[in-house]
């Protein structure tokens, strides 16, 4: 595993609230540059924002990509050399990771948002990468 993502996934664990026995699973989302973490997201559906009712998400929650970005700095630009790294840890057995793959809507929103790389985990620990084309 790369050094970034092995970060990433041992901070995700370090983060994964113990309390919330009620989720499956929460999927977390880094803002990364090389080695280095500079926002961090995750996923909550008991919070909204006017953004994530722009995009139409369900019940207005708030994904872990858009908590990255608002972590990041939501009128910030996007820098060109950042990464987004999705991670899902699953809350039945916290070393394990699930899919963590975009939905439409963030996809939409990263894409609006100037966001060129995507890196999502899946089941078996691998580490796939997305490229997200700018119109
Ligand atoms: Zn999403």
């Amino acid at each position: 595993m790369r050094k970034i993502y092995k970060r990433c996934y041992d901070l995700a664990l370090l983060l994964y609230p113990e309390v919330d026995i009620r989720c499956q699973s929460k999927h977390f989302s880094f803002v990364t540059h090389r080695n280095s973490i500079v926002a961090i997201g995750v996923n909550n559906s008991k919070k909204t924002h006017p953004i994530a009712n722009r995009y139409g998400y369900i019940f207005n929650g708030i994904h872990s990509e858009l908590a990255a970005l608002i972590d990041y700095g939501i009128n910030k630009p996007w820098d060109p050399r950042l990464t987004l790294i999705n991670i899902r840890i699953m809350a039945y057995d916290k070393r394990t990771i699930g899919l963590s793959q975009p939905c439409d809507k963030c996809m939409k929103l990263l894409s609006d948002f100037g966001v060129r790389r995507v890196v999502f985990s899946d089941f078996e620990m691998r580490f796939h990468e997305l490229c997200i084309n700018i119109v």
